[in-house]
């Protein structure tokens, strides 16, 4: 085996490996078809609370049963293919059997999950929360027994969050579930505990409370958890989200740029530690399979950090993985490709958490299998990439401050405005700053550029930056060498270029 071939064998054992890990995180978005769920423990396993002949018939009569008559009463009625958990939100459509059996077979194939034969400690964000709603963990777990012992008849107990984020112990009569549209005051099910006598008769006969009070020692907090934290960070990005993007642009070229928004969306999802670490990995992965680039860990010599290098060059593609621009571009382009080959698309809005996950693992697989052809200097993709990282990164910080001086210079300090960082973001208006001549305000937009061409008349400004239309008053090209100041009313745009009458070059600062 080469040591391409290594390298490349390394890397799809990670890929293995990290997928597996994603799939480990059964999560209420996997649950959503109407099929029985396996059990993911042994019936004896939860001893402790309960012994194996109550779970075998729990599982395998009761969960099934309610499983087998719902799909029975569901293909009666032709209702077709469904979605579980859309069944359950909707539930007011449908008749009283669909609502117990449905509800039966879901609530039952969350609580299987909500169990766990390791004896688990709760920790992190959920325990805060509890904490600072219950006063204390333990007055919270008094509360669901007093409201467990106080349900009359069978029923599940839950905790649950409701839309206004707060935490809540309730009761639902029969097989309802917290998330059924018939549920007043309802919620997102986080832990439930199932009250019918089938769960606990053989055991504990009328000793319910015990049954009760045993539940603490198999809860799976670490389930638990994961449904409070997927259910939080859906919110959050949910309010951020444009939810636009990524739907549109089927019949578009294969490389895409990203709008102002669209990046926004990217940047929180880089923003995201898990998120953040699976798309950094997947990139540090693919990058490793270059043969042209030197991965220098730690390159003592030239006392710079680790990175990416040509020529003993630090190369720009040492910043990819936490570059949102280039991150928003790829997953578009990927997308763009995966629609015209008809395969199904990568979906990063509108979707849990967990999903998100998996479209960007999806992502760094794809441009790991590909990286040969993405990484060919010649490739429009790699040239694509290149400009989205620009000098922007690289130069960016000493561009700015040259290019503040420039102004600062033939303007004065107190006409000039710059907001930091306008190589790569901008203020919500768009402007990258303003400066005010001879009594006029003038917004900017300032762009990194590498060379100037005139041509027929034409000056021609070739930039690594996005190519678009852009509403400030006046478009400002910087580099090391020299800032350019042109009017932004005859403005046109060519491959890598923008191109201006000479005329409109009002000032040439150096
Ligand atoms: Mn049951």
């Amino acid at each position: 085996m080469n040591k391409l071939e290594e390298k490349i064998k390394k890397i799809q054992e990670h890929i293995v490996e990290q997928r597996s890990s994603t799939q480990k995180k059964i999560l209420i978005s996997e649950m959503k078809k109407i099929g029985i769920e396996k059990l993911p423990y042994s019936y004896s396993a939860l001893k402790p609370f309960i012994d194996s002949e109550t779970m075998k018939f729990h599982y395998s009569k009761h969960y099934k049963g309610y499983v087998d008559k719902l799909n029975k009463a569901l293909s009666k009625k032709n209702y077709g293919d469904l979605e579980l958990e859309k069944i359950i939100k909707n539930i007011s459509k449908y008749d009283e059997t669909i609502r117990n059996n449905a509800g039966g077979a879901f609530n039952h194939a969350l609580f299987w999950n909500m169990l766990s034969p390791k004896s688990q400690e709760l920790k992190g964000e959920l325990l805060k929360k509890i904490t600072t709603e219950f006063g204390t963990f333990n007055n919270f777990k008094k509360k669901f027994e007093t409201t467990a012992k106080d349900r009359f008849g069978s029923g599940w107990i839950w905790l649950v969050l409701t839309k206004k984020n707060k935490l809540k112990i309730i009761s639902t009569p029969n097989q309802d579930n917290p998330l059924m549209n018939i549920i007043k005051d309802g919620g997102f099910p986080l832990l439930g505990l199932d009250l019918w006598e089938h769960a606990y008769y053989l055991k504990y006969k009328n000793k319910r409370d015990e049954y009760i009070k045993n539940f603490w020692k198999v809860v799976n907090w670490d389930f638990v958890s994961k449904m409070f934290e997927m259910k939080t960070k859906t919110k959050l990005i949910e309010s951020r989200m444009n939810k636009t993007i990524i739907k549109e642009y089927v019949e578009k070229p294969y490389i895409q740029s990203c709008s102002f928004k669209e990046e926004r969306v990217f940047q929180d999802l880089l923003k995201d530690s898990e998120i953040g670490l699976i798309y950094g990995t997947g990139i540090h992965n693919a990058l490793k399979t270059v043969p042209w680039l030197e991965f220098k860990p730690k390159n003592l010599s030239v006392n710079r950090m680790q990175g990416y290098y040509k020529n003993n060059e630090r190369h720009n593609l040492s910043y990819l993985a936490g570059n949102y621009r280039a991150f928003c571009m790829i997953a578009k382009s990927v997308n763009n490709l995966l629609i015209q080959t008809g395969q199904e698309p990568l979906n990063f809005v509108d979707t849990t958490i967990e999903e998100i996950k998996n479209s960007v693992t999806r992502l760094v697989n794809i441009i790991t299998i590909n990286s040969s052809k993405i990484f060919e200097e010649s490739s429009p993709f790699y040239r694509a990439i290149m400009s989205n990282l620009g000098g922007s990164i690289l130069k960016g910080e000493k561009i700015e401050k040259l290019t503040k001086e420039r102004l600062i210079n033939k303007f004065g300090e107190n006409n000039v405005e710059i907001v930091s960082g306008f190589g790569y973001q901008t203020d919500s208006n768009g402007n990258d700053g303003k400066i005010t001549i001879n009594g006029i305000t003038q917004s900017l937009q300032i762009k990194p550029f590498s060379k100037g061409i005139i041509e027929n008349n034409n000056f021609i400004v070739i930039t690594s930056g996005t190519l678009k239309n852009y509403n400030q008053d006046l478009m400002v090209f910087t580099n090391f060498k020299e800032t350019l100041i042109f009017k932004n009313t005859n403005t046109k745009m060519r491959l890598h270029a923008y191109e201006f009458p000479v005329e409109d070059l009002i000032y040439t600062l150096r």
